[in-house]
């Protein structure tokens, strides 16, 4: 495979406090601030707590889901005193590090999460991309304490909708089981060591150093499956224990997913696919029981920095 020269990345983003009660990553970049960790060797930093309205009410958003508001119709939508907060939260955040899209973007942006299924740490991302594949592969290579994974959303850049898409090179770090206003302390140094994983792999990168291709495994997002629900919406049934809690765990025809509530075993019935966001709590109102994904395997070139 080819070798690549990219760009210097000189400006990362970490960011946290998207969905306001998932609370690592908000208190990584409280952390960061207090530290006053604005620059890593070659990498300046620039750390966001996103959506403090929703963090003081300790809920996931206050008037629209922020990490649906990065669409590139969204961003561009005239926004008055009366729109959603969220909205024109998001706004200002693409003007702060974006504009999406533009020259002017953050070289990389990491927007931290956090997830109530079992889902290990995942690295979420759209485009192939030969940066975030590396780090992937780095992080996946030098974590022990956690299996390491990636999702690709396999959706253009302009209907991408959540905050990563806004920088040059971006994901998402998501990570659990952890609920919702909790903080767990394995949980936070999983993150703590993926982060400072990143920030060491970049300023290596930027002083030259070239990284050999390879592959690696991601899941590519299919669908998603909603709960069993009666005539007026209500869901009829539970995850069923055997596929609680089995994030990534290959689901065949005639595996059992729903418990109904009279106690009726739900079977699946479809080509085999691996479940991911089990269960996740912020998915109950966006109809959502899982989704399912298909493993494929991804490869990048070499690449070094490219110098003028
Ligand atoms: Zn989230």
């Amino acid at each position: 495979m080819e070798r690549a020269a990219v760009p210097p990345l000189s400006s990362v983003a970490i960011c946290g406090g998207t969905h306001g009660n998932e609370l690592t990553g908000v208190y990584i970049v409280k952390e960061m601030q207090k530290q006053k960790t604005d620059k890593v060797g070659s990498v300046s930093i620039t750390t966001v707590v996103t959506n403090p309205r929703a963090l003081d009410a300790g809920t996931r958003y206050t008037e629209m889901d922020l990490n649906r508001c990065f669409t590139d119709v969204l961003l561009s939508s005239p926004v008055t005193e009366s729109s959603p907060y969220e909205l024109r939260r998001a706004q200002e955040l693409n003007a702060q590090l974006g504009p999406k899209g533009s020259a002017e973007a953050v070289d990389l942006l990491i927007d931290l999460h956090n997830t109530t299924a079992n889902m290990g740490l995942c690295l979420i991302f759209y485009s192939i991309d030969w940066i975030t594949l590396h780090i992937y592969k780095h992080i996946q290579n030098k974590m022990s304490s956690v299996p390491v994974r990636a999702i690709q959303l396999d959706i253009p850049i302009s209907d991408a909708y959540s905050l990563e898409s806004v920088g040059k090179h971006g994901f998402a770090i998501e990570v659990g089981p952890q609920p919702n206003g909790v903080l767990r302390a394995d949980i936070f140094n999983m993150v703590k060591e993926a982060v400072d994983l990143t920030l060491a792999w970049l300023q290596e990168f930027n002083s030259g150093r070239s990284y050999e291709g390879g592959t690696v495994e991601a899941y590519t997002f299919v669908r998603s499956v909603d709960y069993p629900r009666d005539s007026a919406g209500k869901i009829t049934a539970a995850i069923h224990q055997d596929l609680q809690d089995n994030d990534f765990k290959l689901l065949r025809s005639g595996d059992p997913i729903f418990q109904t509530f009279s106690g009726e075993t739900l079977k699946y019935d479809g080509e085999d696919l691996y479940p991911f966001f089990v269960n996740e709590c912020a998915y109950y109102e966006k109809k959502i029981a899982f989704h399912l994904a298909q493993r494929k395997t991804f490869s990048f070139p070499s690449i070094r920095v490219k110098k003028d």
